[in-house]
């Protein structure tokens, strides 16, 4: 009898609720207008509980992040991840995902455009289906994709084979874009807007060479739909400001017609003197995004955080930058599962540190703004697993371990190697 309860007893202890549990961090979860002190429970891959004063006991693995913000992971609405076999963005101009997005909380990325229905298999096979990182695709109008000289084919830019491999790839293609065209017609736009109606979904705009033929104001008041995407918002090009520097009222009837304006900041398309006016007069951006590329990690971009970091020092509240990182990027894509710590959402989860003291932030003329704040990536949880840990807030000193074998548990560690754990 008294086996018998202690059995029971063991085996109560170990039936944990929980397989992993951030205990005291500050929860910033807009979409459901949490901004407190919580805790946030994991279970299976997913949010299990986000509540005050869930007991450590709960769970197989607890870690304390207090002083830290807890925050769901980011979601990157621009990047260029085709690092495949071709030219330009479906080749050397583009990254590989996982060597920059858990390091920065991201843990999904939204690659703009690289490629189009001619080699998004090629992109699904060499990048997305590698990668640990959640990579959704919007697919450039222009069938080549983003290789170069391809992108200025007329004859390239084709709506209905587009829509036809988006919904082959329903759960990767999240919209369409347009990017980089030259010419002097709407061709490219009206094409990748005309596969979004098709396809039911969102077409995001680089406006390529800004011309006199079709001005950029007809862009975001006539040609884009409500829900349409137009990236590169602080771009030198855009007509932001008049003459005595007030922000250009077409800018707030397109936002009133629905036109979403991303950020994209890249390695040319981002400005102080376009911002930092327009986010002082109340336009701010419904996205912010990094346009990662090779031309942009070593520029001023450099990181998801040092983009959301300059956001902060620009006087935008935390809460409003992880809003644009998370919960209104998801919406934009229609991936509403994304961007959220409700129960039942995939359990990605980015712990960030807020830095105070005194740090430097470059556009991409080569212009710094003077910053007292700068978010850095502390832990990332990616389906319920830690694939980020900059501190090891996760680990166990050493010195107690005695002889140590692989620490962790499968259950909340997507760090350590399965192949140590059967290692001595
Ligand atoms: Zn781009």
């Amino acid at each position: 009898m008294r086996i018998l309860l202690l059995l029971v007893v063991a085996s109560l202890i170990h039936a944990q609720e929980y397989d992993l549990l951030l205990r005291g961090g500050h929860v910033i979860d807009p979409k459901n207008k949490i901004d407190g002190r919580r805790d946030v429970a994991i279970k299976d891959g997913r949010i299990a509980a986000v509540a005050a004063g869930i007991p450590e006991t709960k769970a197989v693995k607890t870690v304390n992040v207090a002083g830290l913000y807890v925050t769901p992971g980011l979601v990157d609405l621009h990047v260029h991840v085709f690092a495949g076999t071709g030219t330009a963005y479906t080749g050397p101009s583009s990254v590989r995902p996982d060597d920059h997005s858990f390091r920065s909380g991201v843990t999904t990325m939204v690659d703009a455009g690289s490629s189009g229905w001619r080699n998004f298999e090629e992109f699904k096979q060499l990048s997305i289906d590698k990668a640990r990182t959640r990579v959704l695709a919007m697919l450039n109008i222009v069938g080549a994709g983003m290789s170069g000289a391809p992108e200025q084919n007329l004859q390239d830019m084709d709506p209905d084979k587009a829509a036809a491999m988006a919904a082959k790839h329903k759960d990767i293609i999240v919209g369409f874009k347009s990017a980089h065209y030259a010419g002097p017609e709407w061709t490219s736009v009206e094409n990748a807007v005309k596969a979004g109606g098709i396809a039911g979904l969102p077409v995001m705009v680089d406006f390529g060479q800004f011309r006199p033929e079709r001005p950029f104001e007809d862009l975001v008041t006539k040609k884009l739909r409500p829900g349409d995407i137009s990236t590169h918002m602080f771009l030198a090009s855009v007509p932001m400001l008049d003459e005595t520097g007030r922000l250009r009222p077409y800018l707030l009837e397109a936002r009133k017609r629905g036109v979403l304006f991303d950020v994209g900041h890249g390695g040319g398309s981002f400005l102080f003197r376009q911002a930092v006016p327009a986010i002082q007069q109340g336009f701010l951006p419904d996205s912010i995004s990094t346009d990662l590329h090779i031309g942009s990690m070593n520029g001023g971009m450099t990181t998801m955080l040092t983009t959301l970091s300059k956001f902060i020092n620009m006087g935008m509240t935390l809460e409003d930058v992880i809003l644009r990182a998370t919960w209104n990027s998801a919406r934009q894509i229609k991936r509403e599962d994304l961007g959220h710590l409700s129960v039942g959402a995939p359990a990605d989860v980015a712990v960030l540190r807020l830095l105070k003291g005194s740090y430097g932030f470059v556009d991409v003329n080569g212009a710094r703004l003077q910053g007292t704040q700068k978010l850095e990536g502390e832990l990332t949880v990616s389906g319920g697993k830690v694939v980020w840990d900059l501190n090891g807030i996760t680990r166990s000193d050493w010195k107690a371990l005695g002889h140590y074998g692989a620490q962790g548990d499968p259950r909340w560690d997507g760090i350590v190697q399965q192949e140590n754990r059967t290692r001595r």
